[in-house]
């Protein structure tokens, strides 16, 4: 008899964001488990963005700090900055590393949330980024996370999307004297909760179809070598290699020099 049993796919925003980026990728991470990152330390910035969320866990549960914060001036640095320039909050009850899941056509859906307030009228979720406010801040309106978080929260609660609103604080800017902004808020609406209704929807049954094929031993979509998200002059894909597009890139410079060339040649008056 057939074995029908599925694994159940909880997915992350970070799931989302690789398989919209690159299925291919989506692959060699989560099914072939390819993990390049294996026996490589983590980057120390990434250890201690760990060490803020923890920090700022333990303060909203009344723990000790002292601590945490005499392990490294940056800790204290960031802890002082939110001090004095925190993130516009609502009143309201205050739920740290909240953790909510839904699930939608097979999958489940999960969202961890760094603060997550609400009282009677209004919710916001805060996350808290320890680096600079990017130049193209306003990308994370239509990122996974902010997207997924927002959508959850409207599913699993009593809001109206209208209630909703998500703020990312950046550490690092609120550091900075001449910064403009330490924080970006996102409010929410009915129209963007269709719209990442169909977005969701369409992406998890292409996730669908893709697993179906993969087990029938077809391999998940590649990005085009177009997208320089494979090869490019600062950047190289992890799997470029087993991808075959480090050799492909080669071979189009190789293509390119051989017809500047040939240009070059038929530039020369005869
Ligand atoms: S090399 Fe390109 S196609 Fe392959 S996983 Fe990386 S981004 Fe995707």
């Amino acid at each position: 008899m057939q074995n029908t049993h599925q694994p159940i796919w909880q997915l992350s925003q970070s799931h989302l964001n690789l398989l919209e980026s690159c299925p291919r990728k989506f692959q060699h991470r989560y099914l072939d488990r390819l993990d390049t990152a294996v026996g490589l330390d983590t980057h120390p910035h990434q250890q201690l963005g760990s060490q803020f969320h923890q920090l700022m866990q333990q303060r909203s549960l009344g723990l000790p700090i002292e601590p945490l914060l005499e392990t490294d001036p940056r800790l204290q640095a960031w802890f002082n900055a939110f001090l004095q320039n925190p993130p516009d909050m609502i009143e309201g009850k205050q739920e740290s590393e909240h953790q909510r899941l839904y699930w939608q056509d097979g999958f489940v859906l999960v969202a961890v949330y760094d603060l997550l307030i609400q009282n009677s009228d209004q919710a916001q979720i805060v996350d808290w980024k320890t680096y600079a406010l990017p130049k193209q801040a306003d990308r994370l309106r239509t990122h996974w996370q902010t997207q997924l978080y927002l959508y959850v929260l409207a599913e699993t609660s009593d809001y109206q999307p209208e209630q909703l609103s998500m703020t990312y604080w950046f550490a690092e800017a609120s550091t900075q004297t001449d910064a403009k902004t330490n924080c970006l808020t996102f409010p929410y609406s009915t129209d963007q909760h269709h719209q990442t209704q169909q977005s969701l929807s369409h992406l998890l049954d292409r996730l669908r179809q893709e697993l179906t094929d993969y087990e029938t031993g077809k391999a998940m979509q590649q990005v085009a070598l177009t997208e320089g998200k494979c090869v490019s002059p600062n950047h190289q894909c992890e799997f470029a290699e087993r991808c075959q597009r480090r050799l492909q890139e080669d071979a189009t410079l190789a293509l390119q020099d051989a017809l500047a060339d040939i240009d070059a040649i038929a530039e020369v008056p005869p």
